[in-house]
């Protein structure tokens, strides 16, 4: 017999699963209301601070897109997570000069690129294809925050085909005070790659944007690909 602890026992595999179930149906609505096919939206679970243990559970209930913001971090829970050949990880923090190697190594796709230095560095470490890569956009300009500004970004991309496969752009917005704070930086993003796409003739298909607290308004605008941490996982350790 059950007893009343146990049943009441915490179970994370299984509200993992179901924070995740509940995610998955919020991106499918959101996607149908914009008249777009749900798996024209790729779920990225943002797994930093989440131990291996919690990435395996999300696996098992078919995420095999998994996002971190340090490389040694992720370097090592791909060691830990050996046993499943098909994860594909995304780096989505910034990505610092000495960790190339490393990133080159263990990422399928860098969200972050934001300079010619660091492509030109990708590219020379890299033996095989052209390293994938979204340019990280700051949408405000705000100081002190990763990314390249709008007006710079088609110096930044002409400087940068030749060596780097572009295949958008990414954004974290500036914190909104409002749901429609939030839409209104979304859409530039996707003005912007609409511009560029123009411009340059790259077809910049990817959009990476939207987290937990504004997914749905993320994929109305637009988003190919959401990192979602905090709504699949729940609140981080540290
Ligand atoms: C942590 C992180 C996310 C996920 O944030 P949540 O609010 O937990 O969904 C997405 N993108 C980046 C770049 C992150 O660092």
């Amino acid at each position: 017999m059950v007893g009343e602890k146990e049943r009441l026992a915490s179970n994370p595999d299984r509200e993992t699963g179901e924070r995740l179930e509940a995610v998955r149906e919020r991106i499918a609505a959101a996607a149908n209301r914009s008249g777009r096919a749900p798996d024209s939206v790729r779920l990225v679970a943002a797994s930093k601070t989440q131990p291996p243990a919690a990435l395996r559970a999300a696996y098992r209930m078919g995420v095999c897109d998994f996002g971190e913001s340090y490389v040694q971090e992720a370097v090592n829970k791909r060691a830990a997570l050996g046993d499943l050949a098909d994860l594909r990880w995304h780096l989505i923090g910034h990505l610092q000069r000495n960790k190339v190697a490393q990133a080159l190594d263990c990422f399928e796709l860098i969200h972050s690129l934001d300079s010619a230095r660091l492509a030109a560095r990708l590219a020379g470490l890299r033996a095989g294809a052209a390293p994938q890569v979204l340019v990280q956009v700051n949408l405000g300009g705000e100081a002190g925050k990763s990314g390249v500004a709008p007006s710079e970004l088609e110096a930044l991309l002409d400087a940068v085909r030749a060596v780097v496969k572009v295949d958008g752009l990414m954004t974290i917005p500036a914190r909104a005070a409002t749901a429609q704070d939030s839409r209104r930086q979304f859409a530039h993003l996707r003005e912007l790659r609409n511009g560029l796409a123009r411009l340059t003739g790259l077809e910049l298909n990817e959009l990476s944007m939207g987290m937990s607290d504004d997914f749905e308004v993320a994929i109305e605008e637009g988003a190919t690909i959401v990192r979602i941490g905090r709504a699949i996982f729940g609140e981080r350790m540290r």
